[in-house]
Parts: C-alpha cells; structure tokens; sequence
C-alpha cells in the first residue's frame, strides 16, 4: 500500500455491528463477560478498549511495525520504554532533547537509579565513546528539539546493537510519513501523538511501535499496570488526525522550507537551523533519511536582551505564541523562557539554545502569509 493510501485506511476497517465507516468511540468501562472469563477479548478498558485497538494497529502500520500501543500523553509513553530498564543501567540520551523528556530522565529516573549520558548523537564517534558496559538503552531524537539535528539512525541501530542496547527513536518531529525508524533498524519508535499525529492542537496522546515480540509484551504489560492509558474520545481524534497526516505533512514541508529560504536572507536573523537547507550540517543526511525536511523551523534572531522582542511579539498576526507543535495552525516559541526553561541556563548555552532562538512550527496555512508575519514582525526588532 502506497502512503496516501494507508494513512486513510491503517486501522480502520467499517464496523462489523453496523458498517459505521469510523471506529465507534466505545465510551465504556468494562464489557459483559458471558461466563466468568469468556468474553470477546475485551475486559476492562485500562486493559483494551477497540477505539484504542484501532488506533495501535494504525500506528503499528504507519510505522511499519508489527505491533503499537498508545499511552495518555508522549511522556507515558516515554516513562513506559524507560520501565524496561532497570536501576543501575545506564542510557545514552541526545543531547539536543524535548525539555519534558530531559526533566523526566533527570529528575524521576535518575534518583530511581537509571544513569543517563547526553550525548551529541549526531557523531557516532562520541555515542561509541559514551557506551558503557551497563548501557542498554540509546535514545535519539531526530530531528532534536529545538535545534534540528539529524542523527544517523542506521549507523546508531548498528553501533546500540553491537553493544548489546536497543535504539528507541523519538520520532515526533518527524512523523512516520517522513521517517520509518524501525526499517532503519531502530527497535522502539516514540511519538508524542500530541503534535503531528493528531494534527489539530485537541488531544494529549502518545504512542510506541516496535517489532520486539518481548519488548512488546513487557511494555503492554507495563501500560495496563501503570494505567497511563489515554481515553477512547482521544484514540478516536487522533485516527482522525492520521487520515490527513500524509496531506498535512506535505504543506507543512513545503511552506517551512520557504520560510526558512526567507529567513536564511534576513539581515535581522543570524542563524537558520532547518534540515532543508543546504547549510545544515546535516543536510545531506536528512535527503537520504527523511522524505521531506518536516515542518520545523528554528531561527536566531540579533537582539541584545529578550526584552527587545517584545514589540516583535506584538506585531505578530498570524503566529500564535505557544508551547506545543504539529497542528494545522503556525506557532512560535521562544524556547529559552518556555519550553526549554526547565534546563539549567548554562547547559541550555551550552547547547545552542539562546535568548534569541526562536523555533517555529510551521503550519498549513498560505506561505506569503506567513512570510508577510514575519516579516512585519522582523522589522520591529
Ligand atoms: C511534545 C513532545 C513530547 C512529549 O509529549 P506529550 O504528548 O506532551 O507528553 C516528547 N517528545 C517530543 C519531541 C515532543 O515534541
């Protein structure tokens, strides 16, 4: 099945009760069981609800995956991979990472007993020398938040694998339109459903796919007895979302490699981080690897305190300011004082993360628009 094609159909199959052409939101608790023990394979709905059913087989085949499960949020889905470990083990994590994943590792796991390393993963010559012989687990974002940096998921697959790790792939920014993790030999792929999967900024969701029989079980067991299940209304929005995923990530391609195009010649913006541009350092990397640049962009603006963007905020129409990415809808963030501000200032220098980096998710909406935005705005600095 060609692409366009599965995102309308993975999952979902005309309900055998009533021919309904979209999986029923099954609004209920538990399900009548004939005698005790035999029923139609649904119990209790922290266990299995068929909404919930058809959302994890979409995602197991947007991925290519034999298996998916869906969690209340991309953190209880990441908090799930992170409970295959065990205290004393040790992870090698991207350096360039989404805050909350960065405060989950740090702030729960590690005083749990998980060690973690924050490495730049887009050299495998510094994941090698981060290995340990307690290592079993690499955690790559690509592209990273905010930066934009693409890690070599192959090479990455290989060298976990030659350790004796799994590679779990962070692949929310991406999406599985633009990147199949697990054909490139990764063993778990995380998405924060929230973004791009469901599309249209109204749902908290999250989501696995992986083709580990054994990682599969331990992690369907430890989504029933943890219960960070997410509800049927919400599997039911984000099976909506992926029958336009394709469509969606298409325009959002195409008007963020204008954009950036547009920035990279501004004499106000500094730097332009865009896998789509030949300046990125990763560029060729991601032609290879991804299907198209996303919808993306981060860019630094030349101004002496944060207070100067002030007016630049103001003068925004169309731009909405706000945490969050993937919906139809254009935002920007000034990660340094949102969603990044739970990492410490000095490591956030460290990493690229400025005062005057701003990241954009890059909407659908008509691109002269959205360089009209900007652009009004870029004069006010
Ligand atoms: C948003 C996000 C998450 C966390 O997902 P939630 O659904 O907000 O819990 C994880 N990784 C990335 C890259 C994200 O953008």
């Amino acid at each position: 099945m060609k692409w366009h094609t599965l995102a309308v159909h993975a999952g979902t199959e005309p309900d055998p009760l009533t021919g309904a052409v979209m999986v029923p939101v099954y609004f209920t608790s538990t399900y009548a069981q004939e005698a005790p023990g035999i029923h139609k394979g649904y119990e209790y709905s922290r266990t299995h609800n068929p909404t919930r059913t058809a959302l994890e087989m979409a995602l197991a085949q947007l991925e290519g995956a034999k298996y998916g499960l869906a969690f209340a949020s991309g953190l209880a889905a990441t908090e799930a991979v992170l409970h295959l470990l065990a205290p004393g083990q040790h992870v090698i994590v991207s350096r360039d990472l989404y805050g909350g994943t960065y405060r989950l590792m740090r702030k729960v796991f590690e005083t749990w007993g998980l060690q973690f390393d924050f490495v730049d993963t887009t050299d495998p010559a510094a994941v090698e020398a981060a290995f340990r012989p307690h290592t079993r687990l690499l955690w790559v974002e690509t592209p990273s938040n905010p930066l934009l940096f693409v890690s070599p998921i192959a090479a990455l697959a290989e060298l976990a694998h030659t350790h004796g790790a799994k590679l779990a792939v962070d692949n929310t920014f991406a999406t599985p339109y633009l990147q199949n993790p697990i054909e490139m030999g990764a063993d778990i792929v995380v998405h924060s459903a929230t973004k791009y999967l469901g599309g249209h900024s109204d749902v908290i969701l999250g989501a696995i796919a992986t083709n580990d029989e054994e990682i599969y079980q331990r992690l369907r067991f430890i989504q029933n007895a943890v219960g960070a299940v997410p509800g049927p209304m919400d599997c039911f929005l984000v099976l909506r979302g992926i029958k336009t995923l394709a469509l969606r990530m298409q325009k959002h391609s195409e008007n963020a490699q204008k954009i950036a195009e547009f920035l990279a010649t501004h004499p106000k913006v500094s730097r332009v981080y865009y896998p789509g541009l030949p300046t990125h350092p990763q560029y060729l990397l991601a032609k290879q690897q991804m299907r198209l640049p996303g919808g993306m962009v981060s860019f630094e603006v030349k101004i002496a305190s944060t207070e100067e963007l002030r007016a630049f905020w103001s003068a925004l129409q169309i731009f909405t300011l706000a945490e969050s990415l993937g919906g139809v809808e254009s935002l920007i963030n000034h990660p340094a004082v949102m969603t990044h501000a739970s990492i410490p200032p000095e490591e956030r220098l460290a990493l690229g993360i400025t005062d005057g980096l701003l990241r954009l998710s890059v909407g659908i909406e008509d691109a002269d628009d959205l360089i009209a935005d900007l652009k009004g705005a870029l004069q006010r600095l």
